[in-house]
């Protein structure tokens, strides 16, 4: 069988679940499987993965999806991964077991540590990594094993243990125990790579107490790693894409040149502006490696936003006020505005670009006249500010014009949340067919590794637009509406800090 009759398969390991899609040449879903897994919560604020119930989550999704396509794991032409990032894992190099849970990049557990490193070398970790020092990132994550776990270290210099992102843990399982890498997107993500140099940075594993010899090989994200081993899916097949779950997305969104940006709506929102093959500095985000192909490295700049869907979810679950989530829509066009009512959802504090982790939710400007709908239009508006004071800071720190943005994850079905989000940007946004980028960005790479796509511009001729939503309303009446936002937020800022001094936290 041609290669080219074939499909290939994105393994796509989030935090909730592992899924497993295969793709046809015309980049079209075939099918798709879906496990979750448990999430383990040993204390306030930490967060921990099973590794061994990622893996077997992520063969049933597998399994699933080839049954449900009807084809064989020999139909398979190739294997792209894309992973929660930052989420560690320590294992035995010899029997393959992991030492600990997997630490996830929402664990609070190393934030003494990030806030030591941030005071101490934060100019430094920013520099080379382009990250600001957090309990985000994965070196935190393997220091803390390391220091907490008896004999560990010593262990890990001797060469008996490996450290691996999710990607570099499900290649090492797929190819038998053969290929310990990471990509580089993935490795930038650690706190401990050279974005500059592409490679692993002496001077900061030495801060962090890291030996050299625990560390995947960091690799291009399309390259052959090696062959799945015949004993996972019954054939021998090439393990060739492999690049994290937001930077995945903005290749789904073939945002391949310089100036293009996407959005997901998920639980949060992240943002990241392709800015070609030089990384750009910013103090207010984060600076980021988009993907390697060949010798060529793509840059890009990062901003996230904790809280966007997920308040969504609260209107839902925690004040009953919808029933479904699109029912949002209907309620939040019965108004021709919020009447005022502005809604900062700074549960877990306000991510970029304003970096408080004091700032807690707000709701402001109500009357007796404001009801459920001006609560769900304000929740719903709140997601399209949150944007643009991100968007602001990428034009201003990259330099770049923005032209569009493109849109993808779970919120961005809702139209008018999508309508309102141009009229407040005062941009043009686009929604593509599939919604699955991330996905469909794994399987790219994969593809691209093998011919089974020949070029970027194969990839970019595929995609589809489902609908374009353009800005209706004025310069003037979008500057206003922005203009009153920022007055809520400042409001919002650091109450935490008023709650602990006062004795109320
Ligand atoms: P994640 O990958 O972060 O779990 P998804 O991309 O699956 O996120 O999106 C889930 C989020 O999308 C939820 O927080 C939910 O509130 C939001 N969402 C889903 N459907 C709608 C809708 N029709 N209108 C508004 N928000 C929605």
């Amino acid at each position: 069988m041609l290669n080219r009759d074939k499909y290939i398969l994105a393994l796509d390991e989030g935090t909730t679940s592992a899924r497993a899609i295969i793709f046809n040449r015309e980049s079209k879903v075939l099918s798709l499987g879906q496990y979750g897994f448990p999430q383990i919560y040993p204390h306030p604020g930490w967060v921990e993965h099973n590794p061994d119930e990622i893996w077997s989550a992520q063969i049933k999704a597998v399994r699933d999806a080839l049954s449900s396509a009807q084809i064989e794991a020999s139909e398979i032409a190739a294997i792209g991964v894309t992973n929660q990032r930052e989420t560690t894992i320590l294992w035995d190099k010899s029997t393959g077991k992991p030492i600990h849970n997997a630490i996830v990049w929402q664990c609070r557990r190393t934030a003494d540590i990030a806030e030591e490193l941030r005071r101490d070398y934060g100019s430094l970790f920013k520099d080379k990594t382009g990250l600001i020092p957090d309990s985000y990132f994965s070196g935190p994550k393997v220091k803390w094993l390391l220091d907490n776990i008896s004999g560990l270290r010593e262990r890990a210099k001797r060469g008996e243990i490996l450290f691996g992102t999710i990607d570099s843990f499900l290649i090492w399982r797929l190819t038998g125990g053969k290929t310990h890498i990471i990509d580089y997107s993935n490795a930038s993500r650690t706190m401990m790579f050279n974005i500059h140099k592409l490679d692993w940075d002496r001077e900061l594993l030495e801060i962090l107490g890291v030996p050299e010899s625990v560390l995947p090989e960091p690799l291009p994200s399309s390259h052959i790693y090696g062959y799945t081993d015949p004993n996972v899916l019954g054939v021998s097949v090439p393990v060739s894409g492999d690049i994290g779950d937001q930077q995945a997305a903005l290749f789904g969104q073939v945002a391949f040149s310089e100036g293009m940006v996407k959005c997901t709506y998920g639980t949060g929102n992240f943002l990241l502006m392709n800015t070609g093959s030089k990384p750009r500095e910013s103090k207010r985000l984060l600076t980021t490696i988009a993907w390697g192909i060949g010798k060529d490295v793509t840059y890009a700049l990062e901003g996230s936003i904790f809280i966007s869907g997920a308040a969504i979810q609260w209107l839902k679950e925690a004040l009953g006020l919808i029933e479904n989530l699109s029912e949002t829509e209907t309620l939040a066009s019965s108004l021709r505005s919020s009447e005022g009512v502005f809604f900062v959802p700074a549960f877990v504090g306000l991510g970029a670009p304003y970096w408080d982790q004091y700032a807690r939710g707000l709701i402001i400007g109500l009357t007796r006249g404001a009801g459920k709908a001006h609560i769900v239009r304000a929740t719903l508006e709140s997601i399209a500010y949150l944007t643009r004071d991100v968007l602001e800071v990428m034009k201003e720190d990259s330099g770049i014009k923005i032209d569009e943005l493109r849109v993808d994850g779970g919120a961005s079905k809702n139209d008018f949340l999508m309508q309102i989000q141009a009229d407040i940007l005062g941009l043009r946004i686009v929604r593509p067919l599939i919604l699955e980028t991330t996905s469909l960005g794994a399987a790219y790479m994969a593809g691209l590794t093998v011919d089974y796509w020949s070029s970027l511009e194969e990839l970019a001729s595929m995609w589809r637009i489902e609908r374009i939503f353009e800005p209706k309303i004025s310069l003037i009446e979008r500057d206003r509406l922005y203009k009153v936002w920022r007055k809520a937020v400042e409001r919002c800022l650091g109450w935490a800090r008023i709650l602990e001094d006062t004795g109320l936290e």
